[in-house]
């Protein structure tokens, strides 16, 4: 560890374990390991010199950002066995660009912090989570967050122009220019972007701002089933000013309600509640249940949280073509491991993106459940891993969204970046 206090000086090399055990437990508290140390190195230099010093003495590395993640990919596996490379020092914000509509912003930046700075310059960044206070710059590039907003204004990957990362042996990448057009050979920022740490330390990026949005209107609907609330973001996307379309079932509702203090927000009980953000008012039937209230935002915001009150939530974060979604959630509430228990779900319905969480789930019924419920996914032709990324959670279960052929070449590129399989050991890949 003298190596390490040299470079960041010694009150940045935290080893008390009651300090160091929280940087070693995910936000679920599903995994927990001990970290050997947390280093928190203070810039781009600092980074590179503890990777070099770790790559010299064979000690792996787990970046961590807010540690806000839901599959275990910033958090050791086995105690103390790696250090924790926290990058929550490093807050750069540059001015924002008026002339490109980009800002050059330091990892361990948080989302709301990003988003204030934004805003005070007349613009807005494209993605927004409920994890806004912690999730950080790097971790939401590292895991090419969606949240909220994707149906209209993309993904993280959508607003990576460049970033800067540090590889295993130290060297920099470093494409921070706000250039619209680089064909220059390979797309590294793109590469790292959604590598969940195990390529390299993405230590600032280069982003893009959008307009900052006019009024917004948030409807929410009480619905039927879920069939309506397709049907009703059909409409919407047609219309071609959405921005935000998402799904609560009833069980969320109650928790929500419940854990949260909230009021009944309409006039009965439905069994699926959809909320949709619009720049005009939507057209709905005139008997429908509804509201217009931007206050709705808190029953979908606080799901996550209302869940996680009741017990350590088994989640899983999937992607199915929208219009399958009725059809697959048919078949979730009916298979072994799922009939007779409350099975909450929360989605981006826009993206096809569902959050499927169960409560009092052992690790047998868990792997049984990661079975029936991917295999299910895979069967309707979508994604196991939607926005939260791999993790350790779902490496086993890459397959049956990834080609052989395509987890060969991650390998490979895994292989040739960080030959000794330092960087997030264990993480993304079988
Ligand atoms: C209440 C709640 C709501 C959420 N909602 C959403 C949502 O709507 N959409 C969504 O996509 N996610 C959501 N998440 C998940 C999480 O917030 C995102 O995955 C976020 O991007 C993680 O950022 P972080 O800084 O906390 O990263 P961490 O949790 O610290 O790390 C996540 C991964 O990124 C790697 N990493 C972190 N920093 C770096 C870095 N600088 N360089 C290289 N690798 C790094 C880690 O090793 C790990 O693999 C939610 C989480 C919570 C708790």
């Amino acid at each position: 560890m003298t190596a390490v206090q040299d470079i960041v000086g010694a009150e940045h090399v935290l080893t008390d374990p009651d300090i160091t055990q929280s940087f070693g437990t995910d936000w679920t508290r599903a995994w927990s390991a001990q970290p050997l140390a947390v280093v928190r190195p203070a810039d781009t230099d600092q980074t590179a010199q503890v990777l070099m010093a770790c790559k010299k003495f064979g000690v792996p590395v787990v970046p961590q950002g807010g540690n806000t993640g839901l599959v275990g990919g910033g958090i050791p596996h086995r105690d103390n066995e790696a250090i924790v490379l926290s990058m929550t020092r490093l807050q750069h914000l540059g001015t924002v660009d008026r002339a490109t509509q980009t800002v050059d912003v330091g990892a361990g930046v948080s989302l709301a912090r990003l988003q204030a700075h934004a805003s005070a310059a007349g613009f807005a960044y494209a993605v927004d989570l409920a994890a806004r206070d912690s999730a950080t710059v790097g971790g939401m590039i590292a895991t090419n967050a969606g949240g909220l907003r994707v149906v209209g204004l993309g993904d993280t990957r959508q607003q990576v122009m460049g970033i800067e990362a540090v590889l295993v042996d130290g060297s920099i990448l470093r494409r921070l220019e706000p250039l619209a057009k680089d064909n220059g050979g390979y797309n590294l920022s793109q590469l790292m972007t959604g590598s969940e740490g195990t390529l390299g330390v993405i230590t600032a990026a280069r982003l893009r701002l959008v307009r900052a949005p006019g009024t917004q209107y948030v409807t929410f609907i009480g619905l039927a089933d879920v069939e309506s609330a397709v049907s009703l973001v059909a409409d919407a996307r047609a219309r071609g000013d959405l921005t935000a379309a998402e799904l609560i079932r009833s069980e969320g509702m109650k928790v929500v309600r419940q854990v949260c203090g909230l009021a009944q927000p309409l006039k009965a009980e439905h069994r699926v509640y959809l909320l949709l953000e619009t720049a005009e008012l939507p057209e709905l039937p005139d008997d429908v249940d509804a509201v217009v209230d931007p206050r709705m935002w808190e029953y979908r915001d606080r799901q996550a949280e209302a869940v996680a009150t009741l017990g350590i939530p088994f989640k899983l974060d999937v992607c199915l073509p929208i219009n399958s979604i009725a059809a697959f959630l048919t078949e979730l509430d009916t298979l072994p491991d799922t009939q007779g228990r409350e099975v909450h779900v929360y989605a981006h319905l826009g993206d096809g993106n569902l959050h499927i969480n169960l409560l009092d789930i052992d690790v047998e019924m868990a792997d049984r459940l990661d079975e029936q419920v991917l295999t299910l996914v895979a069967r309707y032709g979508g994604s196991i891993a939607a926005e939260h990324g791999v993790g350790v959670h779902k490496t086993k279960w890459l397959h049956l969204s990834r080609s052989s052929a395509e987890i060969a070449t991650m390998q490979a590129i895994k292989d040739t970046l960080d030959p000794a399989g330092l960087l997030n050991p264990g993480v993304l890949l079988p």
